[in-house]
Protein backbone atom coordinates (compact mmCIF):
# COMPACT_ATOMS: atom_id res chain seq x y z
CA UNK A 1 0.00 0.00 0.00
CA UNK A 2 1.25 3.76 -0.79
CA UNK A 3 1.59 6.50 1.49
CA UNK A 4 0.75 9.77 -0.94
CA UNK A 5 1.23 13.25 0.56
CA UNK A 6 -0.16 16.17 -1.36
CA UNK A 7 1.52 19.83 0.22
CA UNK A 8 -0.38 23.75 -0.07
CA UNK A 9 0.02 24.33 -3.86
CA UNK A 10 -1.29 20.87 -4.54
CA UNK A 11 -4.22 21.00 -3.17
CA UNK A 12 -4.40 25.14 -3.51
CA UNK A 13 -7.26 25.75 -6.45
CA UNK A 14 -9.21 24.16 -8.29
CA UNK A 15 -7.21 23.46 -11.27
CA UNK A 16 -4.66 21.40 -9.02
CA UNK A 17 -7.02 19.62 -7.11
CA UNK A 18 -8.15 17.93 -10.02
CA UNK A 19 -4.72 16.86 -10.47
CA UNK A 20 -4.67 15.43 -6.59
CA UNK A 21 -8.29 13.46 -8.18
CA UNK A 22 -6.45 11.87 -11.19
CA UNK A 23 -3.20 10.99 -9.46
CA UNK A 24 -5.38 9.10 -6.59
CA UNK A 25 -8.19 7.70 -8.68
CA UNK A 26 -5.44 5.85 -11.01
CA UNK A 27 -3.85 3.76 -8.22
CA UNK A 28 -5.36 0.26 -7.74
CA UNK A 29 -6.35 -0.77 -4.36
CA UNK A 30 -6.05 1.13 -1.00
CA UNK A 31 -4.21 4.14 -0.60
CA UNK A 32 -3.88 6.73 2.34
CA UNK A 33 -3.78 10.12 1.41
CA UNK A 34 -2.13 13.15 3.59
CA UNK A 35 -3.52 16.50 2.58
CA UNK A 36 -2.12 19.95 3.69
CA UNK A 37 -4.24 23.05 3.89
CA UNK A 38 -4.95 25.24 0.55
CA UNK A 39 -1.59 26.63 -0.38
CA UNK A 40 -1.05 30.30 1.95
CA UNK A 41 -3.90 29.67 4.24
CA UNK A 42 -1.96 28.22 7.37
CA UNK A 43 0.25 31.85 7.13
CA UNK A 44 -3.24 33.53 6.56
CA UNK A 45 -4.88 31.73 9.44
CA UNK A 46 -1.97 33.18 11.66
CA UNK A 47 -1.97 36.54 10.55
CA UNK A 48 -5.86 37.17 10.50
CA UNK A 49 -5.46 35.98 14.56
CA UNK A 50 -2.72 38.31 14.84
CA UNK A 51 -4.86 41.24 13.77
CA UNK A 52 -7.62 40.21 15.69
CA UNK A 53 -5.72 40.21 18.39
CA UNK A 54 -4.50 44.04 18.01
CA UNK A 55 -8.19 44.65 17.99
CA UNK A 56 -8.71 45.15 14.21
CA UNK A 57 -11.74 44.74 13.14
CA UNK A 58 -9.98 43.88 9.24
CA UNK A 59 -10.07 40.33 10.77
CA UNK A 60 -13.70 39.89 9.28
CA UNK A 61 -12.90 40.81 5.97
CA UNK A 62 -10.18 37.96 6.23
CA UNK A 63 -12.58 35.56 7.07
CA UNK A 64 -14.78 36.04 4.54
CA UNK A 65 -11.86 35.89 1.79
CA UNK A 66 -11.53 32.19 3.09
CA UNK A 67 -14.94 31.20 2.62
CA UNK A 68 -15.51 32.33 -0.52
CA UNK A 69 -12.21 30.64 -1.88
CA UNK A 70 -13.05 27.21 0.16
CA UNK A 71 -16.61 27.55 -1.58
CA UNK A 72 -15.21 28.80 -4.87
CA UNK A 73 -12.96 25.46 -4.74
CA UNK A 74 -15.83 23.28 -3.84
CA UNK A 75 -18.03 24.65 -6.57
CA UNK A 76 -15.56 23.52 -8.96
CA UNK A 77 -14.93 20.28 -7.43
CA UNK A 78 -17.45 18.79 -5.73
CA UNK A 79 -20.50 17.22 -7.66
CA UNK A 80 -23.49 18.64 -7.75
CA UNK A 81 -25.39 16.06 -5.20
CA UNK A 82 -22.63 16.09 -2.69
CA UNK A 83 -21.94 20.15 -3.03
CA UNK A 84 -24.61 21.15 -0.36
CA UNK A 85 -23.49 19.03 2.24
CA UNK A 86 -19.82 19.49 1.56
CA UNK A 87 -20.81 23.02 1.70
CA UNK A 88 -22.54 22.98 4.94
CA UNK A 89 -19.46 20.83 6.37
CA UNK A 90 -16.57 23.68 5.48
CA UNK A 91 -19.17 26.61 7.13
CA UNK A 92 -20.08 24.93 10.14
CA UNK A 93 -16.31 24.74 10.86
CA UNK A 94 -15.80 28.56 9.22
CA UNK A 95 -18.16 29.36 12.08
CA UNK A 96 -16.35 27.97 14.84
CA UNK A 97 -13.46 29.54 13.42
CA UNK A 98 -15.03 33.01 12.83
CA UNK A 99 -16.23 32.56 16.42
CA UNK A 100 -12.05 31.88 17.90
CA UNK A 101 -11.27 34.95 15.93
CA UNK A 102 -14.19 36.94 17.83
CA UNK A 103 -13.22 35.50 20.87
CA UNK A 104 -9.75 36.61 20.13
CA UNK A 105 -10.46 40.37 18.89
CA UNK A 106 -12.54 40.39 22.77
CA UNK A 107 -9.88 39.46 25.00
CA UNK A 108 -7.10 40.89 22.55
CA UNK A 109 -4.79 38.07 23.55
CA UNK A 110 -3.60 35.66 21.04
CA UNK A 111 -2.99 32.45 23.70
CA UNK A 112 -0.32 29.37 22.01
CA UNK A 113 -3.48 27.13 22.40
CA UNK A 114 -5.66 29.27 21.08
CA UNK A 115 -3.76 29.91 18.16
CA UNK A 116 -3.14 26.23 17.66
CA UNK A 117 -6.94 25.32 17.43
CA UNK A 118 -6.95 28.37 14.84
CA UNK A 119 -4.61 27.10 12.35
CA UNK A 120 -6.07 23.25 12.71
CA UNK A 121 -8.66 24.58 10.85
CA UNK A 122 -7.01 24.98 7.59
CA UNK A 123 -6.16 21.17 6.86
CA UNK A 124 -9.42 20.18 9.14
CA UNK A 125 -11.47 22.31 6.08
CA UNK A 126 -9.04 20.74 2.84
CA UNK A 127 -9.50 16.90 3.97
CA UNK A 128 -13.66 17.20 3.60
CA UNK A 129 -13.06 18.94 0.45
CA UNK A 130 -10.46 16.15 -1.04
CA UNK A 131 -12.33 13.34 0.61
CA UNK A 132 -15.27 14.30 -0.97
CA UNK A 133 -13.55 14.53 -4.11
CA UNK A 134 -12.27 11.70 -4.61
CA UNK A 135 -14.20 8.35 -5.62
CA UNK A 136 -14.00 5.75 -2.45
CA UNK A 137 -12.49 8.29 -0.45
CA UNK A 138 -13.00 8.45 3.54
CA UNK A 139 -12.55 11.03 5.85
CA UNK A 140 -10.40 9.55 8.61
CA UNK A 141 -9.32 12.82 11.17
CA UNK A 142 -5.92 12.96 12.65
CA UNK A 143 -7.19 14.89 15.54
CA UNK A 144 -8.25 11.14 16.85
CA UNK A 145 -5.20 9.03 16.20
CA UNK A 146 -1.75 11.74 15.69
CA UNK A 147 -0.65 12.35 19.63
CA UNK A 148 1.61 14.88 21.05
CA UNK A 149 3.76 15.37 24.04
CA UNK A 150 5.29 18.36 25.88
CA UNK A 151 8.66 18.63 25.46
CA UNK A 152 10.16 21.47 27.07
CA UNK A 153 8.08 24.16 25.79
CA UNK A 154 7.41 22.18 22.21
CA UNK A 155 4.58 19.64 21.05
CA UNK A 156 6.67 16.48 19.77
CA UNK A 157 4.75 13.34 18.51
CA UNK A 158 4.36 10.60 20.70
CA UNK A 159 4.86 8.19 18.15
CA UNK A 160 4.77 5.29 19.98
CA UNK A 161 0.92 5.99 20.94
CA UNK A 162 0.65 7.28 17.36
CA UNK A 163 1.76 4.35 15.77
CA UNK A 164 -0.99 2.13 17.94
CA UNK A 165 -3.95 3.97 17.33
CA UNK A 166 -2.91 4.62 13.66
CA UNK A 167 -2.81 0.46 13.12
CA UNK A 168 -6.04 0.73 14.99
CA UNK A 169 -8.03 3.62 13.10
CA UNK A 170 -6.75 1.43 9.60
CA UNK A 171 -7.89 -2.21 11.03
CA UNK A 172 -10.54 -1.95 8.71
CA UNK A 173 -10.59 -1.96 4.92
CA UNK A 174 -11.15 1.40 3.00
CA UNK A 175 -10.54 2.43 -0.20
CA UNK A 176 -8.67 5.91 -0.57
CA UNK A 177 -8.41 7.59 2.83
CA UNK A 178 -7.99 10.92 3.00
CA UNK A 179 -5.82 11.88 6.03
CA UNK A 180 -5.95 16.22 7.39
CA UNK A 181 -1.91 16.06 7.91
CA UNK A 182 -0.13 18.52 9.87
CA UNK A 183 -2.86 18.53 13.05
CA UNK A 184 -2.70 16.18 16.36
CA UNK A 185 -4.13 16.31 19.64
CA UNK A 186 -1.91 16.66 22.78
CA UNK A 187 -1.89 12.78 24.62
CA UNK A 188 -2.62 13.77 28.20
CA UNK A 189 -5.41 16.55 27.63
CA UNK A 190 -6.86 16.23 24.37
CA UNK A 191 -5.80 19.39 23.39
CA UNK A 192 -5.22 20.47 19.39
CA UNK A 193 -1.56 20.87 18.65
CA UNK A 194 0.61 20.29 15.86
CA UNK A 195 3.63 18.67 14.34
CA UNK A 196 5.34 22.28 13.55
CA UNK A 197 5.14 24.08 10.22
CA UNK A 198 5.57 21.81 7.16
CA UNK A 199 4.57 19.42 9.45
CA UNK A 200 1.63 17.57 7.02
CA UNK A 201 5.08 15.76 5.33
CA UNK A 202 5.59 14.29 8.99
CA UNK A 203 2.27 13.37 9.64
CA UNK A 204 2.90 10.72 6.23
CA UNK A 205 5.63 9.25 7.22
CA UNK A 206 4.36 8.29 11.07
CA UNK A 207 1.29 6.33 8.80
CA UNK A 208 3.42 5.10 6.23
CA UNK A 209 5.35 4.23 9.35
CA UNK A 210 2.85 2.59 11.38
CA UNK A 211 1.49 0.79 8.55
CA UNK A 212 4.62 -0.14 6.43
CA UNK A 213 3.36 1.45 3.39
CA UNK A 214 5.60 0.79 0.10
CA UNK A 215 6.74 3.65 -0.28
CA UNK A 216 5.64 7.41 0.89
CA UNK A 217 5.00 9.82 -2.03
CA UNK A 218 5.69 13.17 -1.38
CA UNK A 219 3.65 15.45 -4.04
CA UNK A 220 4.60 19.27 -4.10
CA UNK A 221 5.09 21.53 -6.81
CA UNK A 222 8.69 20.94 -8.26
CA UNK A 223 10.11 18.42 -10.06
CA UNK A 224 11.65 16.25 -6.88
CA UNK A 225 14.99 17.63 -4.76
CA UNK A 226 17.17 20.19 -6.84
CA UNK A 227 20.37 20.46 -6.30
CA UNK A 228 19.57 23.65 -4.71
CA UNK A 229 16.62 25.83 -3.73
CA UNK A 230 15.72 26.97 -7.21
CA UNK A 231 13.95 30.70 -5.66
CA UNK A 232 17.99 31.26 -5.28
CA UNK A 233 19.98 29.15 -7.44
CA UNK A 234 17.87 29.24 -11.18
CA UNK A 235 20.00 26.67 -12.76
CA UNK A 236 19.82 24.05 -9.91
CA UNK A 237 19.30 20.29 -11.60
CA UNK A 238 17.24 17.22 -10.77
CA UNK A 239 19.00 14.46 -7.85
CA UNK A 240 17.13 11.48 -9.46
CA UNK A 241 18.25 9.73 -6.40
CA UNK A 242 19.72 10.11 -2.99
CA UNK A 243 19.90 8.09 0.51
CA UNK A 244 17.98 9.39 3.57
CA UNK A 245 20.84 10.77 5.22
CA UNK A 246 21.70 12.95 2.64
CA UNK A 247 17.77 14.08 2.34
CA UNK A 248 18.24 14.62 6.31
CA UNK A 249 21.31 16.09 6.46
CA UNK A 250 19.97 18.89 3.25
CA UNK A 251 16.23 19.25 5.11
CA UNK A 252 18.05 19.92 8.42
CA UNK A 253 20.15 22.31 6.52
CA UNK A 254 17.00 24.39 5.25
CA UNK A 255 15.91 22.34 2.03
CA UNK A 256 11.96 22.76 2.57
CA UNK A 257 11.42 19.74 0.39
CA UNK A 258 10.48 17.64 3.13
CA UNK A 259 9.63 18.54 7.13
CA UNK A 260 13.19 17.52 8.98
CA UNK A 261 11.81 14.67 11.29
CA UNK A 262 10.20 13.27 8.15
CA UNK A 263 12.44 11.22 7.13
CA UNK A 264 13.41 8.97 10.68
CA UNK A 265 9.78 6.94 10.80
CA UNK A 266 10.43 5.54 7.58
CA UNK A 267 14.29 5.37 7.65
CA UNK A 268 13.64 3.13 10.16
CA UNK A 269 11.05 1.14 8.52
CA UNK A 270 13.35 1.45 5.25
CA UNK A 271 10.49 2.37 3.31
CA UNK A 272 11.85 4.57 0.05
CA UNK A 273 9.95 8.03 -0.73
CA UNK A 274 9.36 9.55 -3.84
CA UNK A 275 9.28 13.09 -4.51
CA UNK A 276 6.81 14.15 -7.21
CA UNK A 277 5.24 16.96 -9.47
CA UNK A 278 1.27 17.37 -8.83
CA UNK A 279 1.39 19.86 -12.03
CA UNK A 280 4.27 17.40 -13.81
CA UNK A 281 2.76 13.59 -12.76
CA UNK A 282 4.98 11.94 -15.19
CA UNK A 283 8.44 13.02 -14.60
CA UNK A 284 10.20 9.97 -12.58
CA UNK A 285 10.91 12.70 -9.67
CA UNK A 286 13.34 11.89 -6.81
CA UNK A 287 13.73 8.27 -5.22
CA UNK A 288 15.05 8.50 -1.54
CA UNK A 289 16.40 4.99 -0.54
CA UNK A 290 18.59 3.70 2.39
CA UNK A 291 22.04 3.41 0.26
CA UNK A 292 23.54 4.96 -2.78
CA UNK A 293 22.93 3.83 -6.27
CA UNK A 294 25.34 3.35 -9.49
CA UNK A 295 25.70 6.67 -11.29
CA UNK A 296 25.19 8.47 -8.18
CA UNK A 297 26.11 11.93 -8.38
CA UNK A 298 29.13 12.82 -5.50
CA UNK A 299 27.64 15.91 -4.22
CA UNK A 300 23.95 15.51 -3.99
CA UNK A 301 23.22 19.36 -3.16
CA UNK A 302 23.53 22.44 -0.98
CA UNK A 303 21.28 24.45 1.18
CA UNK A 304 21.81 26.63 3.93
CA UNK A 305 20.17 27.82 7.20
CA UNK A 306 19.88 31.38 7.09
CA UNK A 307 19.91 32.87 10.73
CA UNK A 308 22.58 31.03 12.33
CA UNK A 309 24.80 32.62 14.77
CA UNK A 310 28.64 31.21 15.88
CA UNK A 311 29.79 30.52 18.97
CA UNK A 312 34.22 30.26 20.36
CA UNK A 313 35.09 29.19 23.22
CA UNK A 314 38.96 29.98 24.23
CA UNK A 315 41.30 30.30 26.75
CA UNK A 316 43.07 27.81 28.10
CA UNK A 317 42.03 24.58 27.05
CA UNK A 318 43.80 23.04 24.28
CA UNK A 319 44.77 20.30 27.16
CA UNK A 320 40.69 19.73 27.56
CA UNK A 321 39.54 20.23 24.65
CA UNK A 322 37.80 17.04 24.17
CA UNK A 323 36.06 17.14 27.77
CA UNK A 324 34.77 20.74 26.79
CA UNK A 325 33.42 19.77 23.58
CA UNK A 326 31.34 16.99 25.32
CA UNK A 327 30.37 19.06 27.96
CA UNK A 328 29.05 21.80 25.79
CA UNK A 329 27.25 19.30 23.29
CA UNK A 330 25.64 17.25 26.48
CA UNK A 331 24.51 20.84 28.35
CA UNK A 332 23.01 21.77 24.81
CA UNK A 333 21.31 18.51 23.56
CA UNK A 334 19.87 18.84 27.17
CA UNK A 335 17.30 21.80 26.13
CA UNK A 336 17.25 20.92 22.61
CA UNK A 337 19.86 23.32 21.08
CA UNK A 338 21.23 21.64 17.65
CA UNK A 339 24.81 22.30 17.09
CA UNK A 340 26.56 22.58 14.00
CA UNK A 341 30.38 21.58 14.82
CA UNK A 342 32.71 24.26 12.78
CA UNK A 343 35.82 25.15 12.94
CA UNK A 344 37.10 29.37 12.63
CA UNK A 345 38.90 30.55 9.64
CA UNK A 346 41.37 32.84 11.89
CA UNK A 347 42.49 29.22 13.81
CA UNK A 348 41.94 29.99 17.21
CA UNK A 349 42.64 27.50 19.62
CA UNK A 350 39.32 26.31 21.77
CA UNK A 351 36.04 25.01 20.14
CA UNK A 352 33.54 26.68 17.50
CA UNK A 353 30.08 25.73 16.54
CA UNK A 354 26.96 27.18 15.10
CA UNK A 355 23.48 27.39 16.56
CA UNK A 356 20.02 28.34 15.25
CA UNK A 357 19.75 32.42 15.61
CA UNK A 358 16.47 31.79 17.93
CA UNK A 359 18.82 29.51 20.00
CA UNK A 360 21.54 31.75 20.49
CA UNK A 361 20.25 33.64 23.84
CA UNK A 362 19.93 30.08 25.50
CA UNK A 363 22.78 28.58 23.94
CA UNK A 364 24.97 31.87 25.84
CA UNK A 365 23.60 31.53 28.73
CA UNK A 366 24.22 27.52 29.19
CA UNK A 367 27.54 27.73 28.34
CA UNK A 368 27.96 30.42 31.00
CA UNK A 369 26.40 28.42 33.36
CA UNK A 370 28.22 25.06 32.30
CA UNK A 371 31.43 26.91 32.17
CA UNK A 372 31.02 28.93 35.68
CA UNK A 373 33.78 27.44 37.74
CA UNK A 374 36.53 28.03 34.82
CA UNK A 375 35.23 31.66 33.88
CA UNK A 376 35.51 32.30 37.54
CA UNK A 377 39.11 31.09 37.28
CA UNK A 378 39.86 32.65 34.15
CA UNK A 379 40.92 29.61 32.82
CA UNK A 380 38.61 30.52 30.21
CA UNK A 381 37.04 32.90 28.40
CA UNK A 382 33.92 34.48 28.38
CA UNK A 383 32.05 32.69 25.16
CA UNK A 384 32.40 34.94 21.56
CA UNK A 385 29.35 35.21 19.75
CA UNK A 386 29.19 36.04 15.98
CA UNK A 387 25.20 36.96 15.05
CA UNK A 388 23.49 37.24 11.47
CA UNK A 389 25.40 34.17 9.67
CA UNK A 390 24.01 31.50 7.59
CA UNK A 391 25.62 28.12 7.57
CA UNK A 392 25.83 26.75 4.35
CA UNK A 393 25.73 22.75 4.29
CA UNK A 394 27.43 20.28 1.06
CA UNK A 395 25.98 17.17 1.04
CA UNK A 396 26.54 13.87 -0.34
CA UNK A 397 28.11 10.82 1.02
CA UNK A 398 30.38 10.16 -2.04
CA UNK A 399 32.36 13.26 -1.47
CA UNK A 400 34.75 11.58 0.71
CA UNK A 401 36.35 9.97 -2.31
CA UNK A 402 36.71 14.06 -3.50
CA UNK A 403 39.27 15.17 -0.58
CA UNK A 404 40.30 18.43 -2.82
CA UNK A 405 36.60 19.44 -2.69
CA UNK A 406 36.55 21.43 0.25
CA UNK A 407 40.08 23.67 -0.75
CA UNK A 408 38.56 24.10 -3.78
CA UNK A 409 35.42 25.47 -2.31
CA UNK A 410 36.81 27.62 0.47
CA UNK A 411 39.34 29.09 -2.46
CA UNK A 412 36.05 29.69 -4.51
CA UNK A 413 34.50 31.82 -1.83
CA UNK A 414 37.44 33.73 -0.80
CA UNK A 415 38.12 34.60 -4.96
CA UNK A 416 34.57 35.92 -5.11
CA UNK A 417 34.91 38.32 -1.88
CA UNK A 418 32.93 35.63 0.53
CA UNK A 419 34.56 35.20 3.64
CA UNK A 420 34.10 32.20 5.15
CA UNK A 421 34.09 32.75 9.00
CA UNK A 422 34.03 29.05 9.79
CA UNK A 423 33.97 25.80 8.35
CA UNK A 424 33.89 21.91 8.90
CA UNK A 425 35.33 19.52 6.33
CA UNK A 426 35.20 15.86 7.42
CA UNK A 427 33.15 15.92 10.81
CA UNK A 428 31.27 13.57 9.18
CA UNK A 429 31.64 11.87 5.92
CA UNK A 430 28.20 13.00 4.71
CA UNK A 431 28.08 16.91 5.15
CA UNK A 432 30.68 19.75 4.56
CA UNK A 433 29.39 23.17 6.59
CA UNK A 434 30.35 26.67 5.93
CA UNK A 435 29.77 29.53 7.99
CA UNK A 436 29.41 33.02 6.51
CA UNK A 437 27.91 36.76 6.89
CA UNK A 438 24.32 36.90 6.52
CA UNK A 439 24.22 39.03 3.24
CA UNK A 440 26.45 36.69 1.68
CA UNK A 441 24.64 33.44 1.48
CA UNK A 442 22.80 33.87 -1.66
CA UNK A 443 26.11 34.66 -3.65
CA UNK A 444 27.67 31.31 -1.56
CA UNK A 445 25.48 29.04 -2.68
CA UNK A 446 25.38 30.30 -6.23
CA UNK A 447 29.23 30.19 -6.39
CA UNK A 448 29.36 27.10 -4.73
CA UNK A 449 27.16 25.42 -7.27
CA UNK A 450 28.56 26.50 -9.94
CA UNK A 451 31.64 24.97 -8.98
CA UNK A 452 30.21 22.19 -7.78
CA UNK A 453 27.25 20.69 -10.22
P1 LIG B 1 4.52 21.75 -0.11
O1 LIG B 1 3.55 22.86 0.05
O2 LIG B 1 4.18 20.84 -1.25
O3 LIG B 1 4.81 21.03 1.17
P2 LIG B 1 6.94 23.26 0.17
O4 LIG B 1 6.78 24.68 -0.22
O5 LIG B 1 6.96 22.92 1.61
O6 LIG B 1 5.86 22.40 -0.61
O7 LIG B 1 8.29 22.65 -0.47
C1 LIG B 1 8.50 22.70 -1.87
C2 LIG B 1 9.32 23.93 -2.19
O8 LIG B 1 10.62 23.77 -1.62
C3 LIG B 1 9.60 24.12 -3.66
O9 LIG B 1 8.57 24.87 -4.28
C4 LIG B 1 10.93 24.88 -3.65
O10 LIG B 1 10.73 26.24 -3.88
C5 LIG B 1 11.48 24.69 -2.24
N1 LIG B 1 12.84 24.12 -2.22
C6 LIG B 1 13.85 24.54 -1.43
N2 LIG B 1 14.95 23.84 -1.62
C7 LIG B 1 14.66 22.91 -2.57
C8 LIG B 1 15.41 21.87 -3.20
N3 LIG B 1 16.67 21.63 -2.89
N4 LIG B 1 14.78 21.11 -4.12
C9 LIG B 1 13.50 21.33 -4.43
N5 LIG B 1 12.73 22.30 -3.88
C10 LIG B 1 13.31 23.10 -2.95
N1 LIG C 1 -0.39 23.73 6.55
C1 LIG C 1 0.78 23.57 7.39
C2 LIG C 1 1.81 24.64 7.06
O1 LIG C 1 1.59 25.44 6.17
C3 LIG C 1 1.38 22.20 7.31
C4 LIG C 1 1.88 21.77 5.95
O2 LIG C 1 1.54 22.37 4.94
O3 LIG C 1 2.65 20.80 5.91
O4 LIG C 1 2.82 24.70 7.72
MG1 LIG D 1 6.16 21.38 2.78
Amino acid sequence: MKVLKFGGTSVGSAESLKNVKSIVESINGPVVVIVSALGGLTDRLIATAKTAAANDLTYLEEVEAMTERHLNIIDNVIDECNRRDVKDTVLSLLSDLKRMYDGVYLIRHLPQMTLDIIVSYGERMSSVIVAAMIKGGSRHDSLKFVKTEKWYDKNIADQKLTTHLIKEEFSKPFDKAIVPGFISTDCKTGDITNLGRGGSDFTAALVAAALDAEILEIWTDVDGFLSADPRIVSDAILVPHMTFIESMELCSFGAKVIYPPTIYPVFHKNIPIRILNTFNPSAKGTLITDSSCEGDLNVKGISAIRDTTLFHLGGNISGKLKNTVSRTFNALAKKGVKVFNVNRNDEKSGMSFAVAKADADVTYDLLCREFAPELSKGSLSLPERIDNVATIAVVGENMKYNSRLGARIRHTLSRDGISVEGHSEGASDTTMAYVVDSSKVDDALRHIHTLVF
